[in-house]
């Protein structure tokens, strides 16, 4: 034991040779413990990587924060990746991941992270680890795969465990939301039967229902307003109707282009996924309904009953730069049934120029 001990010493002083001026020379490598209990007092902000069952966080006390959301709705969204790389971040990774990590360096309240190690991406690994080298409380989650419900609500009871809490009060929290779910699949409804609720709009509230803004009652006040101004509005039916499908967008104007060119976004894939919309007997099945976290298959299901449903002209498959999902687009390509533009982004801000051309000629062909 002293022996390795001493080993893991020398590895650390030779990366100090490497990079003097990166590392403390008396550092030594944590030997953190995930699977620990994490007890939390009411009111922590607790952060996430991509969607995760907010039920628990709320049973515990916690307050959720997806740490994206706060990301991309950033001012300096741009500068939070030039940060990244400034820091020793690689060019050729995600700009997602990189936003996300200077953005909670930009946030030292959130100090307790819930990071999906299994149904994102391997990049949360390393992310995990980054944060476990900074002393933060990190906690894995994993969506199994492939779908089980065994391993999933073995996942969520170790998950109550961790913040002392029983799996009963999670469940407390799932009928709770409830009423909320149902008025998020509302406003969906709207989306795309009246055209009462605009793409953007629909997009804006389910986004935001990953972590209800960190408030679900507020939040819930929020949808139920909206609601009761989007039903007073007359009904709307465009000429071409589109779904959004893949990650959400790092573009910040990809919706108001595209009214622009007189396309309606009456399905935006992610987003809906995010506010859990099946209904679903328990909690579990809740999360295991959920598409984004399991295979591809699933949610090409999803996509293809969206395309009949909707009557969907054509779908815009976002995919974003050094993501591994950026393959899935053959399968998409594959099995889909409508015409699909597939548009790739990199940075947060604006569309560029050819990106714009290629959505206008786009939207003329389905126009015709
Ligand atoms: S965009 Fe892709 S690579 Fe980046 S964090 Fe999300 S899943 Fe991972």
């Amino acid at each position: 034991m002293a022996a390795s001990r001493q080993v893991v010493r020398l590895r650390v002083t030779e990366l100090n040779g490497n990079h003097p001026e990166k590392v403390n020379p008396h550092s030594e490598l944590p030997a953190p413990e995930l699977r620990r209990a994490v007890p939390v007092a009411p009111g922590t902000l607790i952060g996430f990587t991509t969607t995760i069952p907010v039920e628990v966080i709320l049973a515990a006390g916690g307050v959720p924060v997806d740490l994206n959301n706060i990301f991309i709705t950033a001012p300096d969204a741009y500068q939070q990746v030039s940060l990244a790389e400034e820091l020793g971040w690689p060019r050729t990774v995600c700009a997602w991941i990189k936003g996300i990590y200077t953005t909670r360096a930009a946030h030292p309240e959130i100090s307790v992270l819930l990071v999906v190690t299994q149904g994102d991406c391997s990049n949360t690994h390393a992310l995990l680890e980054l944060w476990q080298a900074e002393g933060l409380t990190v906690i894995p989650f994993q969506f199994p795969y492939p779908k089980d419900r065994e391993r999933l609500a073995r996942e969520i009871e170790q998950l109550c465990r961790t913040f002392g809490i029983e799996t009963a009060q999670a469940h407390d929290w799932w009928l709770k939301l409830k009423p909320l779910r149902r008025l998020l699949r509302e406003l969906d409804r709207l989306t795309w039967t009246t055209g009462q609720v605009s793409g953007a709009e629909n997009f804006h509230y389910l986004i935001s229902s990953s972590d209800f803004q960190g408030n679900p009652e507020n939040y819930t006040a929020q949808v139920a307003d909206f609601l009761e101004q989007a039903r007073r509005r007359p009904h709307q039916e465009s000429k071409v109707r589109l779904g959004l499908i893949g990650i959400p967008p790092i573009f910040s104007d990809l919706f108001p282009y595209l009214e622009e060119l007189g396309a309606a976004v009456v399905f935006n894939e992610i987003p809906r996924q995010f506010s859990l919309p099946a209904e679903s007997s328990d909690l579990v099945a809740q999360y295991l309904s959920y598409t984004y976290p399991y295979d591809v298959f699933g949610r090409l299901a999803d996509i293809e009953q969206a395309v009949r449903e909707r009557r969907l002209d054509g779908l815009i498959h976002y995919t974003q730069s050094f993501c591994y999902r950026q393959i899935q687009d053959r399968l998409f390509r594959q099995y889909l049934t409508v015409p699909l533009l597939t548009l790739e982004g990199d940075r947060p801000g604006p569309l560029d120029h050819r990106t714009r051309l290629r959505l206008e000629a786009f939207v003329d062909v389905l126009r015709r």
